[in-house]
C-alpha cells in the first residue's frame, strides 16, 4: 500500500503520520519513501478497513493499493491448472452456440452440428439480460428439458448464464458451468451465491470495467469458495468510441496476473458477423485460452443477436476441425 503525502510536508508531521498508520494497521511494516509511506505485510481485510481512516488523516494526499493487495487470491500464483469440464491443457477451448435457446428442434440440430465442428461446450442460455423489456428474454425454465436433451445427445458440457441469485441452485443442478454476464460482473450478491454453487464459473468483464474491477469480482468468487474460475473478455460495446472492440491488452494482463484461463467473446464485442470471425482469430493469436462464440446453423433466423452469430462453416474454420 502506498500512502502519498502532501508535498513538502514537515519531517515531524510525516513521522507522526507513520506512527498513526502503524497504529491503524498493527503488524505492518511502514517505510518512508520521499513524499510517501510504503506499507507492507498487511492483510487485505485490514487494508480495506483502514483506507477510509487513512484518507482522512491530515497530510495524506491519497492511498493506493496494488492489484496484488486488492486481489490476493485472484493474483496468487501458481494456480492449480484444470482441464475438466473444459480441456484447457490441450489447446484453445471453444464454447459455442446460439445467443439463446429458442426451441428444441433448432437447438438440438445446432448442438449436434457444433459438436461435429469442434465445440467443447455449448452455450445454453435460458435467461437473457436484454436492454429492452419487450425483447425476447429467453425461454427461462421452459428451456431446461431442451438443454438437458442436448447434453445427453452430445455429451458436451453446458454453459448457462444466471442472471439472478434465485436461479443459481437449479441451473447448477442441470448445467456444468455458470456464466456471469457483463451486466452482472458487479452484482456482488450473485457472485457470492455462485461461489457456493459447486460448479465452475465463467466471469465476463463488465462493460467499461477496469482490469482491477474485473479481478475484484474474481476475488469475490474466490474469497467465497469457488474452486474453478474462467475469465472472459467481451469488450465494451462501444463501436463508435474509437476503442478496440476487444481489449486484448486487458485479456493478456488478466492471464498473466491470475494464471486463470481467459477466453474471448468476439461476438458481443463486435456486434458484426464478419468482424466476429476476424476478432476471434486475433484473440487466439493474442493468447486467449479459447472462445465463447455465438455460432449456429441459421444465424439469419435467430431471435437474438443473429447479426453477430457466425455460421457453422465459419466456426469450423476457427476450430480447424
Ligand atoms: C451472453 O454471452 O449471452 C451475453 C449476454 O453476453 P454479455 O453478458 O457479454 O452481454
Ligand atoms: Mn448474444
Amino acid at each position: 500500500m502506498k500512502i502519498s503525502l502532501e508535498e513538502n510536508i514537515p519531517a515531524a508531521r510525516a513521522a507522526a503520520l507513520a506512527a498513526a498508520v502503524t497504529k491503524l494497521l498493527p503488524g505492518t511494516r511502514v517505510r518512508r519513501a520521499g513524499f510517501a509511506l510504503e506499507v507492507s505485510a498487511g492483510r487485505p481485510q485490514a487494508y480495506a478497513e483502514a483506507v477510509p481512516a487513512l484518507e482522512n488523516l491530515p497530510g495524506v494526499a491519497g492511498v493506493a493499493l496494488t492489484t496484488g493487495e486488492l486481489c490476493p487470491l485472484a493474483c496468487a500464483r501458481p494456480k492449480k491448472a484444470f482441464s475438466a469440464p473444459l480441456p484447457f491443457s490441450s489447446g484453445p477451448v471453444f464454447i459455442a452456440g446460439p445467443c439463446a435457446v429458442e426451441d428444441e428442434e433448432s437447438y438440438l440440430s445446432n448442438a449436434l452440428a457444433l459438436k461435429a465442428s469442434g465445440a467443447h461446450a455449448l452455450r445454453a442460455a435460458l435467461f437473457k439480460p436484454r436492454s429492452s423489456p419487450y425483447a425476447f428474454q429467453g425461454l427461462g425454465w421452459a428451456g431446461l428439458p431442451i438443454i438437458r436433451k442436448a447434453r445427453r445427445l452430445t455429451g458436451l458440457p453446458l454453459v448457462t448464464e444466471a442472471t439472478d441469485t434465485r436461479q443459481v441452485a437449479r441451473l447448477a443442478a442441470a448445467c456444468d458451468i455458470l456464466q456471469v454476464g457483463a451486466r452482472n460482473m458487479r452484482n456482488y450478491e450473485l457472485l457470492k451465491e455462485l461461489a457456493r454453487c459447486g460448479r465452475p464459473v465463467l466471469l465476463k468483464r463488465g462493460l467499461r470495467a477496469t482490469l482491477t474491477e474485473w479481478l475484484l469480482s474474481a476475488e469475490y468468487l474466490l474469497a467465497h469458495g469457488i474452486k474453478k474460475l474462467i475469465l472472459c473478455e467481451r469488450g465494451d460495446s462501444l463501436p463508435s468510441s474509437g476503442r478496440p472492440p476487444l481489449d486484448l491488452k486487458t485479456l493478456a494482463a488478466a492471464r498473466k496476473l491470475t494464471g486463470l484461463p481467459v477466453l474471448a467473446d468476439p461476438s458481443h464485442a463486435s456486434r458484426d458477423r464478419a468482424l466476429a470471425a476476424a476478432l476471434a482469430r486475433k484473440a487466439l493469436r493474442a493468447g486467449a485460452d479459447g472462445l465463447l462464440i455465438e455460432a449456429s446453423l441459421d444465424p439469419l433466423a435467430a431471435r437474438v443477436d443473429g447479426s453477430h452469430t457466425v455460421s457453422i462453416e465459419t466456426f469450423r474454420k476457427l476450430t480447424g476441425k
